[in-house]
């Protein structure tokens, strides 16, 4: 293998792909890709989920097993070499003054010249009980004055997959910036004196190395900039190209709607009424609709968006419905079927999700080009371009933040100017409300149907989890099921945050086979998430323990309580969606906010939601709210889809973006 370096350098990073870094072949690369990276960019701008700190120095006797400690040491003088087994295994001894340990080490034949008897180390690793004495496995160990340095970094930590680890993607990380760095810089110095942020290359090093709290600050705060930056251009391109776009699709006879509405067994509510005003409104003017429906859970869009479909299908038009994830595009297909035959709608729907064989897409496809089906309803697959639409005149996204800006310009693309209909169900204040969806016309639905009951909310601390699975308990007698949250899939470098992979064994202790449960995350196959959610929607299991990939609209009115774990390293707005997974049908519904860190000032957090079920007035105190925030990822404020910026938490840096892409338009 050769490698053109030079070359390579004044491309583009999009278009270097992975294989060609140093160290990394082409299986590495499939890994890679399974992360979601595929070029060099990817690569660098691989925000790290969280960062650890390493801890300060414990006494031997204080620490336990399985605990991951660092220990300032004395190495003993015997150290043991096993050269004969099949691995070489090397074992020693250590002592501070107040106890022994015992550390090894296998496939390392050196380590008879840096361990020397009476030399002292710092050791860091994970402690392991081995007969009735503790040691370390290859632990990290460092001279003292080396740890006191690294007590003072943060190490990022990765989302990753299997054959990976932090320190294997740093590894990459590292060769990729040796090979390109320095990278060609957007802002001038000039540029980056006013803001004081770090050079672009200076800003990517400290965001995967940094050597201190302030320096990763620095950095993220430039990589947030230039997200929001590039976002807000795109935004004014998309402004200019969308606004007053005329179309041929002019819808003007509303009978159809306003028949199912009347067959329906309820009044819609006020903000439903003003939606459908508003979209009729797009929809007969001559222009194409863009159109963004903010409603708050359970406000009742997906209704919003039948009834505009069956005015379009009766106009002689099709439609196109996307959901982000199959579970919620089989929800809502399940729903207009059940609509259509119930209310006579004579529409003709589909649904199209990637897990549909490829025989079966086929005639799927050749039903949608020939008009066989004029309600297509689906995920990601229906961008797909072997899609010919015979006249595509709507089209709705369905939690819009899901998707970036490029997709949903894709299938707009299918058609000859279509209506674009977008729905979110994060409500966010108003002002990020006129920035972030500047290129649309806004129609805010803040009432919800009224004959439901809101849900009860309380927070709890560990000491009461039993109390309040007890109270799964009754719910679960009472015929209802419950949804329990971990913010993790696995057990992670960072022990406090429950994980779905573990939850059930402390199910298990509890209630042992008396309920049923199943569990959800994103790393699963899409087929068994599917059978997950449809046992679930099915009431077959009591309980969903799920990561937060049920967030997003999933539809199951039986269940009635929701306890989220950890839920202080969750953002508000992502809680109350999570929230709303509840309160869906005539039941008293319940949500327990368990917070893990047992520290007051984030009950102040908390306590907005325990008060209150309105997500608009959760999304300003949010907002009021907002800190520095924690060094974690976890906490997303779930709008738009960024990949390190997140729009409450660095609100004032979009308004630093704002100022610069207007300025520059
Ligand atoms: P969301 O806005 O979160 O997508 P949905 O569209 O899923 O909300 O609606 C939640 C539930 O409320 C659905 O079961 C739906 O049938 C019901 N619903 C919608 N509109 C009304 C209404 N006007 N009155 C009573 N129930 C309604
Ligand atoms: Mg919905």
């Amino acid at each position: 293998m050769v490698y053109a370096i030079p070359f390579f350098k004044k491309m583009d990073l999009r278009l270097i792909p992975l294989n060609q870094i140093k160290g990394i072949g082409d299986k590495t690369a499939q890994g890679l890709a399974k992360l979601g990276l595929f070029d060099v960019r990817d690569l660098l701008w691989y925000a790290p989920r969280t960062y650890i700190k390493y801890p300060e120095i414990a006494k031997i006797n204080t620490v336990s097993e399985g605990q991951t400690v660092a220990i300032y040491a004395k190495v003993d003088s015997n150290l043991r070499e096993n050269k004969n087994a099949k691995m070489h295994v090397t074992t020693f001894s250590v002592h501070d003054n107040t106890g022994v340990f015992q550390m090894v080490f296998f496939r390392q034949t050196y380590l008879r010249s840096v361990f020397q008897a009476g030399s002292s180390f710092v050791f860091f690793g994970t402690v392991h009980k081995k007969g009735n004495h503790l040691q370390m496995e290859m632990p990290e160990y460092f001279k003292p004055e080396d740890y006191e340095r690294k007590l003072k970094s943060l190490q990022p930590v990765y989302a990753l997959t299997k054959g990976f680890t932090s320190k294997s993607i740093q590894k990459y990380i590292k060769t990729a910036m040796d090979e390109f760095f320095p990278l060609k810089d957007d802002l001038s110095e000039e540029e980056c004196r006013k803001y004081s942020f770090p050079s672009l290359s200076v800003a990517l090093k400290d965001f995967h190395f940094p050597v201190d709290r302030d320096s990763f600050l620095n950095a993220r705060k430039r990589l947030v900039f230039d997200e929001f930056r590039d976002f807000l251009k795109a935004i004014n391109e998309s402004k200019k190209e969308n606004t007053s776009l005329p179309t041929d699709y002019v819808i003007k006879d509303f009978e159809t709607g306003k028949n199912y509405e009347r067959s329906l067994p309820f009044p819609l509510t006020d903000s439903q009424k003003k939606a459908i005003q508003d979209i009729q409104g797009d929809l007969q003017s001559g222009f194409a609709m863009r159109r963004l429906i903010q409603g708050d859970v359970g406000s009742g869009k997906t209704l919003v968006a039948f009834l505009s479909m069956a005015d379009t299908v009766n106009a002689g038009y099709q439609c196109a419905m996307m959901a982000p994830t199959e579970v919620l595009a089989k929800q809502h297909y399940d729903k207009l079927c059940a609509d259509n035959e119930n209310y006579n709608l004579g529409l003709k729907p589909v649904l199209l999700t990637g897990s549909i064989t490829a025989a079966k897409k086929r005639a799927i496809y050749e039903g949608i080009e020939n008009g066989d089906y004029d309600c297509i309803i689906g995920t990601h697959a229906i961008f797909q371009e072997k899609v010919n639409f015979k006249n595509l005149a709507l089209v709705i996204t369905d939690e819009q933040h899901r998707f970036g800006v490029k997709q949903r310009e894709s299938l707009s693309n299918k058609s000859n100017a279509p209506h674009v209909l977008i729905m979110s169900a994060t409500p966010i204040p108003r002002t990020l409300t006129m920035t972030l969806y500047a290129d649309l016309s806004v129609t805010v639905m803040k009432d919800l149907p009224n004959k439901r009951l809101p849900i009860k909310s309380c927070i709890i601390d560990g000491k009461l989890r039993n109390n309040a699975y007890n109270f799964i308990d009754q719910e679960v007698k009472a015929g209802h099921q419950a949804y329990i949250i971990c913010p993790m899939v696995e057990e992670s470098e960072d022990s406090s945050l429950e994980n779905v992979t573990d939850y059930p064994n402390k199910l298990q202790a509890k209630f042992g086979d008396r309920i049923s449960y199943s569990i959800l995350h994103g790393r699963m196959k899409q087929a068994d998430k599917n059978c997950v959610m449809n046992d679930f929607s099915d009431g077959k299991t009591n309980v969903l323990i799920s990561t937060t990939v049920v967030e997003v609209g999933v539809d199951v009115p039986n269940a009635t309580v929701i306890l989220i774990e950890n839920a202080e390293r969750f953002g508000l707005a992502q809680l109350h969606q999570l929230r709303g997974r509840v309160g869906r049908g005539d039941a008293q519904s319940y949500c327990i906010f368990l917070d893990g860190s047992g520290k007051c000032e984030e009950n102040e957090r908390l306590s907005v939601l325990k008060n209150s079920n309105d997500g608009f007035f959760i999304a300003e105190e949010d907002l009021r709210l907002r800190g520095p925030g924690d060094l974690d990822g976890l906490r997303q404020s779930g709008e738009m889809n960024f990949q390190i910026a997140d729009i409450i938490r660095d609100y004032d840096i979009l308004m630093m973006a704002k100022e610069y892409t207007d300025k520059s338009k």
